[in-house]
């Protein structure tokens, strides 16, 4: 990214407050005259002491006249000045917080948009996304400010300063001048040689940010197998990625400021011996005060464009993390797509045909699947882990689109469908389900915000989840976050109640549940399934023997359907499924035990 293509992206940004840039502006304008200020009252003032010394006479009223105008006018400008400086960092900081602000949200926003793939692709990790929003808000707002605030006041106080020595002596005026265009040559080399670095720096950022989230989300792992030493070692080495490459920046800086400080004492020297030699020799209008105002000058044209490469470098480090934050900004084939299809009643009938699906890092999860999922009644995928049996889910509820083939609801192709109203029709419950921060009324009204407290009560009743959720001291107040895992399971499942869609997808609901529970919750699903389509993921032979039709999976494709009974008689991955789950059970000792030696398989 250019710096003209950073501009025209933050220009939106910045058009809101445009006010406020000209009121920040006008007050560093004035700043900057003010700053002339000294230099001018030091000349007149060395000048006006030398008539005074070499006059025949010297008068004390003459005397205390230049002092009390010295000290007006410089205590004058330094209210003025600070005046100016207060409404300038006030104002110019406000916009910073401001552009901070919608940058933050714009990109938030933007990403709610995003298809489910882009945040499993590689390289957008949490982490790593976190980094990218947080550095590239940080370093963007800091050169909205840098640029709207700081640069025009800057280079207006160093083009004031260099026609003030010009006005004082045209010889006096080059040498600064000549000064000033190796002065950019040097920050432009400086600027090109550290691109590289930093670019690595940025993805080293972002790789150490990822690494840290990973260590909190995996400790309890970490910590039950020993492995903290590893783990320390891994972000040892990232560390150390990170800190050669601060080093070798810094390295490189420094070494080009030096240059940049050199050329600029080289440029003060030159001056004082140019201003003493024009004095020495009587040249017109040059005295002993000129070689201080000078000097003076010199340092009004230097010191802003100082600070205007710090800028400069500034800005060349916003580049860089710009490119991150607009590339998400910008990501305009990342928007999940919607259709217009938007009917009144929603019967349902899923089906797929020679469907084929690659997840974007490659994984070729389903080939060649043709279902039909008949709606208002229940059908089960089974199979293996690995199956694609989720996969399938994912498609259905439009997180992902197939590679090829079809996939229609009531006929329609699923793309064609609205996808916001798709998912108001589908109730989805996953083994795992996102509890958020906040209280468990909270996280059962996800389901439908405008619901009553009572709908929040009656569904969790329906879940199963009420009389616990009333034991605990704060009652439905309490921190959702806090709760087991099988009682998040069954607030997930209120929220589904609560939601009442006429499509449900279960993927293994009860596979956090304790015994009981599942029961429970098995008859609390069984009353909600009526009148439904229903797709239930389950390795439960239960729910699965409940299914008025099945579809067992293997390797990504659809081996069998039909009615579970003659699918099981057909053999194959169904009845080995089937036979194992049964075999597990124990089924001859549970029968023992419950005094019943004539169940059989
Ligand atoms: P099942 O639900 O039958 O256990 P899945 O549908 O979850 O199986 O997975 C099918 C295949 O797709 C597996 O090989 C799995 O590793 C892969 N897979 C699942 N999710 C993703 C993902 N987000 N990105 C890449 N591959 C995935």
């Amino acid at each position: 990214m250019s710096l003209k293509e950073l501009f025209k992206n933050i220009a939106p940004f910045v058009k809101p407050y445009r006010w406020l840039v000209v009121a920040t502006l006008v007050m560093t304008f004035i700043g900057s005259l003010a700053a002339q200020v000294n230099a001018v009252v030091l000349d007149r003032t060395v000048d006006a002491i030398n008539n005074l010394l070499h006059a025949d006479q010297f008068l004390w009223a003459k005397a205390a006249r230049i002092l009390i105008i010295i000290s007006i006018v410089l205590l004058g400008k330094e209210v003025l000045a600070a005046l100016i400086t207060f409404g300038q960092r006030f104002y110019g900081e406000k916009m910073r917080i401001l552009v901070s602000r919608d940058l933050a949200q714009s990109v938030i926003e933007r990403m709610l948009t995003f298809r489910v793939a882009y945040f499993t692709r590689n390289g957008n990790e949490p982490g790593r996304l976190q980094t990218r929003i947080d550095r590239g808000v940080e370093s963007l707002s800091n050169t909205v400010k840098n640029f709207f605030i700081d640069i025009l006041p800057l280079g207006t106080s160093a083009i004031l300063a260099l026609i003030l020595m010009y006005a004082a002596n045209v010889y006096v005026g080059l040498v600064a001048t000549c000064i000033v265009p190796i002065y950019f040559y040097i920050t432009y080399r400086q600027a090109k040689k550290l691109k590289g670095w930093r670019r690595d720096m940025r993805a080293n950022r972002e790789a150490k940010s990822n690494g840290i989230m990973n260590i909190i989300e995996s400790i309890t792992v970490i910590k039950s197998f020993n492995r903290e030493r590893i783990e320390g070692d891994k972000q040892l080495e990232l560390q150390n990625r990170l800190t050669d490459n601060q080093m070798e920046t810094r390295k490189l800086s420094f070494l080009f400021d030096g240059l940049k400080s050199f050329t600029e004492q080289i440029g003060t020297v030159l001056i004082i011996i140019l201003t003493a030699y024009l004095v020495l020799s009587g040249y017109p209008g040059m005295t002993i005060g000129k070689i201080m105002y000078h000097v003076m000058l010199f340092s009004n044209v230097s010191a802003p464009i100082r600070q205007l490469h710090r800028i400069y470098d500034d800005m060349n480090d916003a580049l860089i993390y710009a490119e991150g934050f607009f590339d998400i900004l910008h990501a305009d084939g990342e928007v999940e797509e919607s259709g217009k299809y938007h009917p009144e009643k929603v019967e349902g009938h899923f089906v797929l045909k020679d469907v084929d699906f690659t997840y974007p890092n490659g994984n070729h999860a389903l080939h060649d699947i043709d279902m039909d999922i008949k709606p208002g009644k229940i059908t089960a995928f089974v199979g293996l882990s690995g199956a694609g049996k989720s996969t399938v889910i994912n498609l259905l509820d439009k997180f992902y689109s197939p590679t090829s083939g079809s996939v229609t609801l009531d006929g329609v192709e699923l793309k064609d469908w609205d996808t916001q109203w798709l998912r108001d029709n589908i109730g989805l419950v996953l083994q795992k389900n996102h509890i958020f921060d906040g209280s468990i009324e909270e996280n059962i009204r996800y389901g439908n915000p405008d619901a009553t407290h009572e709908q929040v009560l009656q569904a969790a009743k329906q879940a199963y989840i009420y009389d616990q959720v009333m034991a605990l001291p704060n009652g439905f107040e309490t921190k959702a976050t806090l709760l087991s895992g099988g009682q998040q399971q069954r607030i997930a499942i209120a929220r589904m109640f609560i939601k009442n869609p006429p499509i449900i997808f279960l993927d293994e609901p009860t596979a956090s549940l304790d015994a009981v529970a599942t029961e429970q919750i098995k008859n609390s699903l069984d009353a909600i399934k009526q009148g439904r389509t229903v797709i239930i993921i389950s390795h439960s032979l239960s729910q699965i023997i409940d299914a008025d039709e099945i579809f067992a999976m293997k390797n990504g494709h659809v081996e069998q359907s039909g009615d579970p009974d003659e699918v099981y008689r057909q053999g194959g991955i169904y009845k080995e499924i089937f036979d194992a789950s049964a075999r597990s059970l124990n089924i001859d000792k549970i029968s023992h035990t419950l005094g019943m030696e004539d169940l059989e398989i």
